[in-house]
């Protein structure tokens, strides 16, 4: 049976206080490859988690999961208490606008101007009035630096410009959950900085949660409470930067950490 036609679950009982995500026994195959084999792990809400990893581990496998551009095989996940998979598509619409996304080519809608790009989600998703979605993409195209591009065109901005768009435009949704793919792996080395600096404020300033795949080391450290350590699709290791930097107890996790760091 399709994963869509199971009746709603509403509120899940079991959710342990203060627990924002969470996978249980997830399974992902991509014809037989199995990318994540039975994979357990949830997020606290408000933290800032980390998943680190050689390529191929299923690290953005799973952020795809939790945006619902890709569906599990088996297993559920849970957001906020709400069930995202199983679920039907009505519920899973619902659960989904708590959640935003940056990803690593920015995924701007080209033909729209910048203000357009955030305007857009929060008044056709959100039903916000056009007013107060303009009002609120000021407030952030402010926050990230590009009060003056409003009226620009994606392609008339720098990759590190861009990727601040992008970062406004999933906090126009106010989401509780941001995931956050490699967002400066396609920038140029120079713009780097600056967009893991607005993160770091972002991360600092505000309640919401984070899981973040990257391979900025430096920003791991900075900005996590957890760091998740995978190898082909398992969590080997997790624990607090300081630990799985300092002192990682896996030999996978020191292979990695000597070839990156
Ligand atoms: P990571 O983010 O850790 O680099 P991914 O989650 O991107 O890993 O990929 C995990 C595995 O899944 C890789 O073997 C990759 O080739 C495979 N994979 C990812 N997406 C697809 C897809 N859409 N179709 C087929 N295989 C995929």
């Amino acid at each position: 049976m399709s994963t869509d036609t199971l009746p709603n679950p509403g509120k899940s009982p079991e959710k342990p206080a203060g627990e924002l995500i969470r996978l249980e026994q997830v399974t992902k195959r991509f014809g037989d490859n199995t990318v994540l084999d039975h994979l357990d792990f949830s997020v606290a809400a408000g933290k800032h988690v980390t998943l680190i990893g050689p390529s191929g581990s299923g690290k953005t496998t799973i952020l795809r999961l939790l945006m619902t551009l890709l569906k599990p095989d088996e297993g559920t996940i849970t957001v906020d208490g709400q069930q995202l998979f199983p679920a039907n598509e009505k519920q899973r619409r619902e659960v989904r606008k708590q959640i935003g996304m940056v990803f690593q080519q920015f995924n701007l809608f080209p033909n729209m101007t910048v203000l357009r790009n955030i305007t857009e989600a929060p008044v056709t998703v959100l039903g916000l009035s056009k007013d107060e979605a303009v009002e609120r993409a000021k407030e952030l195209l402010d926050m990230v630096g590009l009060a003056d591009k409003c009226d620009a065109h994606p392609a008339q901005l720098s990759g590190g410009q861009q990727q601040r768009v992008a970062i406004a435009r999933a906090l126009a949704m106010r989401p509780k959950v941001l995931l956050l793919d490699e967002v400066t792996s396609a920038l140029d080395p120079e713009l780097v900085a600056g967009v893991l600096d607005l993160l770091r404020d972002i991360a600092r300033s505000t309640d919401i949660t984070m899981l973040c795949v990257t391979h900025e080391m430096n920003f791991a450290r900075d900005i996590s409470d957890q760091v998740l350590m995978f190898d082909s699709g398992r969590v080997i290791e997790a624990g607090a930067p300081e630990k799985i930097f300092s002192e990682p107890e896996h030999d996978r996790t020191r292979e990695f950490l000597s070839a990156v760091l």
